[in-house]
């Protein structure tokens, strides 16, 4: 049995469809990730959870029991917020014991499984800072802290990376998913940015005007995506439809090929002229026009180029190819 099964859910903001019929199951011990723009209706569906939000219909269960109705305190689920939400005049340790006080649990109780959470967070020796005294990574970790405290069976994390910059960013993913391993709780996390979800996730839920489009692992959502809407939200989408598909493939419909599974500059293949190049370090990306009028950007391993050879392909011709299985049919 699945920890959290989700059936027919919906809700409605006046005329907005926020989610339009969602099912799911998610499994125990699970990383799974909501994935979608702006306006998918993935954080309703994470607050429908949380019990933020009651579902106009359609049903929650956890472990067997129907929530879709419960107050959020009676829910063994916690959230991580993208600001955190920290009581600011609180110093580390006594935001973490928080909801263990709310809970009546003892003092030394608390004490002692606040200073473990620092721990799991690796913020030992920060108990006495306010959250005005630690970095934006650090208050990060202390909302998590704060989170996991209570040892919920579900937590839930509504873009809780997006206020950090890059580079800590994906310091972050690697952490958090370090972190989830250890403690063994489920955890739905919500981001509109698939390589954070790529990277995190036992599996994706893409969404699309209050839909799931897509649920399965990272790869099968990358390398299979199952319409154009997944091919193009999750990576390029590199589409070959209408003549370009019967010309090059010798079929109809619309397929996509990933760039990386690319190769150019081949001395067979589709025939086109290279009009963009962009040096990007370790790789170069081409924008390729194919005479059968498909436009592919194609992904080059800089293994033995210099920057000055592959910028002297722009205009060139060239030919692409790539095996018949990088091919994926996606209408
Ligand atoms: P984002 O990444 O921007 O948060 P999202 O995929 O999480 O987007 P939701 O926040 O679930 O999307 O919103 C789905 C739709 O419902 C949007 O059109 C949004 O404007 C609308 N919506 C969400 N909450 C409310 C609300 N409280 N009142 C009115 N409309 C709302």
């Amino acid at each position: 049995m699945a920890l959290i099964e989700i059936r027919g859910l919906s809700k409605s903001f006046g005329e907005v469809k926020a989610v339009a019929g969602v099912d799911l199951d998610i499994n125990a011990g699970e990383f799974i990730t909501l994935l979608g723009p702006s306006g998918s209706g993935k954080t309703t569906v994470l607050r429908m959870i949380a019990g933020f939000e009651d579902p106009d219909a359609g049903t929650i269960k956890l472990n067997g029991e129907d929530i879709t109705h419960l107050p959020p305190y009676d829910r063994d689920v916690n959230t991580v917020f993208q600001d955190y939400a920290l009581f600011p005049h609180m110093d580390v340790i006594t935001n973490i014991e928080y909801g263990l006080r709310v809970k009546k649990v003892n003092k030394e109780e608390r004490r002692k499984k606040a200073l473990e959470a620092l721990e799991q967070v690796r913020l030992s020796g920060y108990e006495k800072r306010k959250p005005s005294q630690l970095s934006g990574g650090q208050r990060q970790r202390v909302a998590l802290a704060r989170a996991l405290v209570n040892r919920p069976s579900v937590l839930l994390l509504d873009e809780p990376l997006g206020a950090l910059d890059l580079k800590l960013r994906q310091q972050m993913q690697i952490e958090l998913k370090e972190l989830q391993r250890e403690v063994g709780i489920t955890f739905i996390f919500v981001t509109h940015d698939q390589e954070e979800a790529l990277t995190m996730s036992d599996r994706i839920a893409v969404f699309d005007k209050g839909k799931i489009q897509q649920l399965d692992r990272p790869a099968a959502i990358y390398e299979k995506p199952v319409n154009e809407f997944v091919a193009g939200f999750v990576g390029v989408s590199n589409l070959i439809t209408g003549n370009a598909a019967q010309t090059l493939l010798g079929k109809s419909g619309t397929f996509t090929v990933r760039p990386e599974k690319i190769q150019i500059d081949k001395a067979q293949g589709a025939a086109g002229t290279v009009k963009e190049v962009e040096y990007l370090g370790p790789s170069t990306r081409f924008i390729v026009d194919l005479d059968a009028g498909a436009r592919l950007v194609v992904l080059r391993q800089n293994t033995d180029e210099s920057a000055v050879d592959v910028m002297s392909m722009r205009g060139k011709k060239v030919n692409l190819s790539w095996a018949k299985e990088s091919e994926y049919r996606v209408n």
